[in-house]
């Protein structure tokens, strides 16, 4: 108790064994449910740390911090998760330095983000976040956009569309919550079974992870219980 369990170690292990015990509960083998480290506004020291713990994938949402941590941290081999809404000016920075980006939302971007990517000679895993929860200050895609969307993606080879990513409604009601992650399933369903190959659910946050887990996430996002308050 105490400090001990204060430290960076501590709460990656306690993090890892509730996203298990979440796993488990809901019938899922835990090795199906990848935790991505969100580490937006601790600085790279803190990063460093968590490497060192043999955590390698990393999640950002702002590409000013995605720049000065890829090269506070260059000397490291991590992986970076853009996640957060994202300006079509900053597409070069994306292409050049992030290998994931969780938040394409609208095909100006995808064409932005495209013709950085054959410039660069890159390619790039990307998630479409779709907009479940109908609070005005969550970004993403209108659920009945997505199958359209979907089809037009076809014409940029350099974006690997690999799944769908959501944030569920801030509220107190569980079932609430429970709706926009079932919801972002029933849409990738849905997708699949008009041929595209979407096998990523990115969903679940600090506060939130084990609904996600039950609804069939395969990546939580966790930023506050793994670095602390921000
Ligand atoms: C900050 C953030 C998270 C992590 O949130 P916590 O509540 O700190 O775990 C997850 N997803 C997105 C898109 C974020 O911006």
């Amino acid at each position: 108790m105490g400090e001990a369990t204060d430290t960076l170690a501590a709460r990656w292990a306690e993090v890892r064994a509730r996203v298990d015990a979440a796993c488990r509960a809901a019938g899922r083998d835990p090795a199906d449910v990848a935790i991505l480290p969100v580490s937006k506004t601790f600085p790279p020291e803190v990063v460093r740390e968590a490497a060192a713990l043999g955590l390698s994938r990393f999640g950002e949402n702002k590409v000013q911090e995605l720049r000065e941590k890829t090269a506070a941290l260059a000397d490291l081999p991590l992986d970076w998760a853009l996640i957060g809404h994202l300006q079509t000016n900053k597409a070069r920075d994306v292409a050049r330095l992030a290998s994931e980006v969780q938040s394409l939302d609208r095909l100006e971007l995808a064409d932005a983000l495209h013709r950085r990517l054959k410039v660069e000679g890159r390619t790039l895993d990307v998630l479409v976040q779709v907009k479940t929860s109908p609070e005005e200050s969550k970004h993403g895609l209108a659920p009945d956009e997505l199958p359209a969307f979907l089809d037009r993606l076809r014409d940029y080879p350099t974006l690997r569309v690999r799944g769908l990513m959501t944030m569920a409604v801030q509220s107190d009601d569980a079932e609430a919550v429970r709706a926009c992650f079932r919801l972002l399933r029933e849409l990738r369903d849905a997708a699949v079974r008009r041929g595209h190959a979407l096998p990523r659910l990115s969903m679940g946050m600090s506060g939130d992870f084990p609904l996600a887990i039950a609804e069939g996430a395969t990546e939580v996002r966790i930023g506050t219980a793994i670095f602390g308050r921000r």
